[in-house]
């Protein structure tokens, strides 16, 4: 059993400046075994988004939104 999920298109909020950013970086793929239903063969590929931080005074260049799984 597999299921495929997304991160939602909501917008990023950096976790150092606080702006909010919608410009994707990157997609990572995720893999989520590790539940307990995972003894059944459940297997969840999570695509997580990387974005970037649009405040040129941010040190704070990507940033993983915070959404499922935390
Ligand atoms: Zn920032």
């Amino acid at each position: 059993m597999r299921v495929r999920a997304r991160t939602s298109g909501l917008d990023g909020v950096c976790p150092r400046c606080g702006d909010v950013s919608r410009r994707t970086h990157a997609w990572h793929l995720r893999r989520l075994a590790d539940l307990p239903a995972a003894g059944r063969g459940l297997v969840i590929d999570l695509r997580v988004r990387r974005l970037i931080c649009g405040n040129a005074a941010c040190r704070q260049k990507t940033f993983r939104p915070r959404t499922w799984p935390p």
